[in-house]
């Protein structure tokens, strides 16, 4: 079995309520379609259809305060309850703290052990490797535990070359921010079929997408609900190249932000743990997933088993 693991940052399962969740407000045919027409809400899980599953998913683990990003994505990779360990919810970058535990061993690194293939498909721009060698920049977690397993990121290079992916799935920010108006740019549709195409290479494969939880601080409820449309697009180009049989799609997040635009603090609500594959993969992988610290033993189960 091979796992594309889609993470998004921020996003927890809000209210039905338009006015504060973009996700109450926003119509996503395609998704709402994998949910039997139901939108991605608390009220939605769990729910188990023809092709998805959706369950809710704790990320307070039982700590007190609002989940953060560098322990939640730590429990993520690596299956343990990092903030109970140290006693907080900490982020958004690790403190040595939590560098500790990804660095011990992660997902990845597992996943090299045991003779797996695994990647990163964001492509990062120059001067985010500047400020990681000048030391003006700290890895996030999961560009952390990419490179302690000795897997190298994707470059401008890789991104040209077709072999990663940009941060925001189309390209705009590499032409519109970063300043390479030589870019590649695509669709939406375009960028999941690009999706599919650089997942079925790895046994494993993560996507980041980081802007949603942008996107809560901001409290910018256009911008979200924009995302979201070009999300799922993303989706849609994704599944239409998609080999259910021997492939398991799973998007979730580390801590619940967009769905509450009343407050730019993250929230504590539930996460989605959403899963798209056949039912057989689907079944063994929810089962007695209740939280974030199941995530990553049954990632490195499902592809080897
Ligand atoms: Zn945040």
């Amino acid at each position: 079995m091979r796992v594309l693991f889609i993470f998004l940052d921020g996003v927890g399962l809000g209210s039905d309520d338009p006015a504060i969740n973009p996700l109450a407000r926003v119509e996503l045919p395609y998704l709402q379609g994998l949910l039997g027409g139901r939108k991605l809400l608390a009220t939605s899980a769990p729910y188990i259809g023809e092709s998805a599953t959706l369950l809710p998913l704790d990320a307070s683990l039982g700590v007190k305060g609002l989940p953060q990003s560098a322990t939640g994505q730590a429990v993520l990779l690596t299956g343990i309850n990092v903030p109970k360990e140290i006693g907080e919810h900490y982020g958004p970058k690790p403190n040595p703290a939590v560098a500790k535990f990804l660095l011990n061993g992660n997902l990845f690194s597992q996943l090299v052990h045991s003779g797996k293939t695994g990647a990163l498909l964001n492509a990062y721009p120059p001067r985010y490797f500047h400020g990681v060698d000048s030391g003006k920049r700290l890895y996030s977690a999961i560009p952390l535990a990419v490179t302690s397993a000795g897997l190298k990121l994707f470059d401008k290079e890789d991104y040209y070359a077709g072999r990663a992916l940009s941060a925001d799935f189309v390209g705009n920010g590499w032409r519109d921010m970063l300043g390479f108006p030589d870019a590649p740019i695509y669709s939406p549709h375009q960028a999941g079929n690009k999706l599919a195409e650089l997942a079925r290479q790895y046994d494993f494969s993560l996507f980041e997408y980081w802007a949603s939880d942008y996107a809560g601080h901001k409290q910018d409820m256009n911008w979200a609900i924009e995302q979201f449309k070009v999300f799922d697009d993303v989706l849609q180009g994704l599944c239409s190249q998609w080999d259910d049989e021997d492939s398991l799609i799973l998007i979730t997040s580390e801590h619940g932000n967009m769905e509450d635009l009343t407050t730019r603090r993250h929230t504590d609500a539930k996460v989605p743990g959403l899963l798209i594959g056949s039912r057989k993969a689907r079944t063994e992988f929810a089962t007695g997933l209740v939280d974030l610290t199941g995530i990553c033993q049954r990632i490195l189960k499902i592809i080897s088993p």
